[in-house]
């Protein structure tokens, strides 16, 4: 296996808010292997802005200690080492006034037609501040881009309100938002196998699929996040982005082609037609408790009656010919049994078995698409359990991981920021989230919280290191189904 790289051309990026967590964890590192895998040019520039009062060069060891902590010393080629950083500047500047904007101004010269983003990586109470400003200090240009992330507002009516407020400045086709789980490996062969195979589509329907498990479990708990989670919850911070992305594209019609406004297009299709949860008991909400040593989420969250859920899952259904009937489970937690992030398609028993009871029985197919860790995609199949003797019946599975054919071909798995990145400069926007797509979603998961809210208890306590509240597994038990193992 050979990874194609095709360069991008020479381009600027300004990234607002470059001394923080995301930019040094993600974007800088991301940035740093574009380069060294020959696909950001070194003419690119990158222009850090924050209020940090640093200069470039500070900027630039700054930059350097986050290569060496998120990339790791001994991954780091020196001479794409030096090559990067000289494409980095640095500019001191407030969002909130009209400081350091000249200056920012002065680093991006006009006389370049190159491809030209901002990056927020600020608190979104910034987002109206900077688009206005950039706006407002001649930046932008009809084709520049605008890139931001989670949280897309809080609820329906501030998500109307961040869109108008870009709106009021760029265009739908300037603006990029970030769902990194659809940057990931997993996520776009999800759509490979699904459209670029035959096999499956005649498969993917009513008729052959039982159910589909969604599951994002992460081990961790709010940690020193918890006075900024609380009042957030796991539908808002989770559910209303990444899992109801995940679901868009196993649910979604194949497009007409590959193309940002076609895939986004059956994607909305698929917000559209979730039936509303009208039956409290087919959302389970979870909080975790104390346990050996580790405080509650209450601790945690420094809020000791705080009704905000770590965890959730629930039961809905796509309403629409293709998947009349079939439930969607989704689940999403903190301080679970293991870090995990996996799609199960289960299809249907085989209709009629042909071997005696003694052979065993016909287990369940389910295509499994792990996201985290270890990215790919499992079959489980019934076999013949190998050997002489009778004919037993076994499960097996078909084994499509990535990382260890990435492995023996010597590549890495690229992080989803990598993709996305490179994807704002080419000027594609099909794995970045429209502004109907958000607010579908916002309208989805708003009466649900409505109805949380005025029901005012609180959720239902759960051990750390479980997989969830009981209420979650009885989600599934009621309908004779089984969750999957959270297991790494
Ligand atoms: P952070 O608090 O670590 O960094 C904020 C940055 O904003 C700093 O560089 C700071 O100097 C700059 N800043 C603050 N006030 C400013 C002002 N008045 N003018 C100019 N710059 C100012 O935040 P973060 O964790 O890096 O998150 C940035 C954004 O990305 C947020 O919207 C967050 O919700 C989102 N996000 C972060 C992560 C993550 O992993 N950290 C993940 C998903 C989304």
């Amino acid at each position: 296996m050979v990874a194609r790289i095709v360069p991008v051309d020479p381009f600027d990026l300004v990234v607002f808010g470059a001394t923080g967590d995301l930019a040094r964890r993600k974007l800088i590192p991301a940035l740093y292997h574009r380069l060294h895998d020959g696909q950001m040019p070194d003419e690119a520039r990158i222009v850090g802005a924050a209020r940090g009062e640093l200069d470039r060069d500070g900027f630039r060891r700054m930059a350097d200690a986050a290569l060496e902590e998120f990339v790791g010393a001994g991954e780091l080629d020196p001479d794409a080492r030096r090559r990067f950083l000289s494409t980095i500047d640095y500019v001191r500047l407030d969002a909130l006034s009209s400081d350091g904007w000249g200056q920012l101004s002065a680093a991006l010269p006009d006389a370049d037609e190159r491809p030209r983003a901002f990056y927020l990586s600020v608190a979104p109470r910034f987002f109206g501040q900077v688009a206005e400003r950039v706006h407002g200090a001649g930046l932008a240009r009809p084709d520049s881009r605008i890139v931001i992330e989670k949280p897309l507002g809080h609820d329906l009516a501030s998500a109307r309100a961040l869109n108008a407020c870009f709106a009021g400045h760029f265009g739908e086709h300037q603006i990029y938002r970030i769902d990194h789980y659809l940057g990931k490996e997993t996520v776009q062969n999800l759509m490979a196998l699904r459209f670029a195979n035959a096999l499956f589509e005649p498969l993917w329907n009513a008729r052959h699929i039982d159910h589909v498990q969604i599951t994002v479990a992460e081990s961790v708990g709010v940690e020193k996040r918890g006075p900024y989670y609380d009042g957030i919850g796991a539908m808002r911070d989770m559910v209303q982005n990444h899992l109801l992305q995940l679901l868009c594209l196993i649910a979604m019609e194949p497009p007409a082609r590959f193309e940002p406004d076609a895939v986004r297009d059956e994607k909305l299709k698929v917000l559209r037609a979730l039936a509303p949860v009208t039956d409290l008991e087919a959302v389970v909400r979870g909080q975790y408790a104390a346990a050996n040593g580790t405080p509650a989420y209450a601790a945690d969250a420094e809020s000791a009656e705080s009704r905000t859920e770590t965890f959730v899952a629930l039961k809905t259904e796509v309403a629409n010919w293709r998947w009349s009937g079939v439930p969607f489970y989704l689940r999403t937690g903190k301080r679970l049994r293991a870090r995990v992030s996996e799609i199960a398609i289960a299809f249907k028993p085989a209709p009629h078995s042909i071997f005696p009871g003694s052979a065993g029985r016909t287990g369940q197919n389910v295509l499994a698409i792990r996201l985290q860790p270890d990215e790919g995609i499992t079959l489980g199949m019934t076999i013949k359990d190998p050997g002489p003797g009778g004919l037993r019946l076994a499960p097996a599975e078909l084994d499509m991981t990535f990382a260890d054919r990435l492995a023996q071909a010597h590549l890495r798995m690229p992080d989803a920021y990598e993709r996305l990145v490179m994807d704002v400069i080419r000027g594609d926007q099909t794995l970045f989230m429209r502004g109907d797509e958000v607010e579908a979603a916002w309208a989805w998961v708003d009466p649900i919280i409505a109805a949380w809210d005025e029901r005012g208890d609180r959720p239902a306590p759960y051990d750390p290191g479980s997989s969830g509240p009981e209420d979650a597994l009885m989600l599934m038990h009621r309908d004779g189904r089984r969750w999957r193992e959270i297991a790494a």
